[in-house]
């Protein structure tokens, strides 16, 4: 969707005690050239990002999505964020999502060659239309990501936890899906470990449990499960975080990927299997994806 609303953000020290960080951004327009050539963001991935969901202008787990913004930063040394800066900067550029269902992207590069400062900068846009996945569910492929489950702690630079800017291998796997004739695909270690999917988290319910794999296998922590699995447990649920072998997701009662924008999407099969689709609870995960959280 076309991008509404941009802003520069000028990176205050984490040490910076303003209340309002108004005067450090610089509204821009959004169809205009903005980043130098010798961006590193786009000459190398070399950065962070976060995707943040818009509901009625009130950006949505706002707090966890600035965690994990300041958990990639130290991951890929990058400068740690101010996060009250971001914090105001988000909630400027969700105000101008408008009625309905956005996206504010908080990005954070590291900047210019040779330059002095890191590039900061955060968009706004209306979120395309999920409807048809949220309600039909979408179909998965399996994908090996070519690295064994101990690849992340033994090889820390591959940065398999951080939030980067490098999402061309992401959306390679998607092509990849489509071709087997899938909507999306999921990542499985060499070794046979269930990951993530390229934008999203996966949760299986295994009987009456609702299971993710656990954050620590070199992938990201959701802010979408985080904030389904409290609600899960509010419900009375158990919730786990597990090492789950890949074959599970085959096995399991009933799969979602959920993410901040999409929401939660039902599996509806796996490398062609057929998986069934709750669509009475994924309804009441989306309603409560769609009320408003911080
Ligand atoms: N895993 C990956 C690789 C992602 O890119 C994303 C989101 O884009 C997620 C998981 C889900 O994270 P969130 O629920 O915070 O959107």
């Amino acid at each position: 969707m076309a991008t509404r609303f941009a802003l520069i953000i000028t990176p205050a020290a984490s040490d910076d005690a303003r209340d309002d960080f108004s005067a450090s951004f610089e509204v821009i327009d959004p169809s205009a050239p903005a980043l130098s050539v010798g961006e590193l963001s786009t000459q190398r991935g070399d950065g962070i990002f976060e995707s943040v969901g818009v509901v009625d202008g009130h950006p949505q787990d706002l707090a966890a999505h600035l965690a994990r913004l300041a958990h990639s930063a130290r991951l890929c040394d990058l400068p740690e964020p101010h996060l009250e800066q971001w914090r105001q900067a988000a909630q400027v550029a969700a105000a101008q999502c408008g009625p309905g269902e956005g996206v504010v992207k908080l990005i954070l590069s590291r900047g210019v060659e040779h330059g002095p400062a890191p590039t900061a900068w955060v968009t706004a846009a209306d979120a395309a239309d999920f409807t048809v996945p949220r309600d039909r569910g979408i179909r998965v492929v399996t994908l090996d990501r070519g690295l064994d489950s101990g690849a992340p702690a033994r090889a820390p630079w591959l940065l398999l936890g951080a939030k980067t800017l490098s999402y061309a291998v992401n959306m390679a796997a998607i092509r990849e899906a489509k071709r087997r004739g899938a909507d999306d695909a999921v990542f499985v270690s060499s070794d046979g470990v269930l990951l993530e999917a390229p934008t999203a988290t996966v949760i299986l319910r295994l009987g009456d449990r609702f299971v993710t794999p656990e954050p620590g296998a070199g992938i990201l922590h959701g802010t979408t499960q985080l904030s389904l699995f409290a609600h899960l447990e509010a419900e009375g649920y158990e919730t786990a975080y597990e090492t789950v072998p890949a074959a599970a997701l085959r096995e399991a009662y009933s799969a979602w990927l959920v993410s901040s924008v999409r929401l939660a999407a039902p599996i509806a099969s796996v490398d062609g299997a057929p998986l069934a689709v709750d669509r009475a609870l994924t309804a009441s995960f989306n309603r409560f994806l769609l009320s408003p959280r911080d």
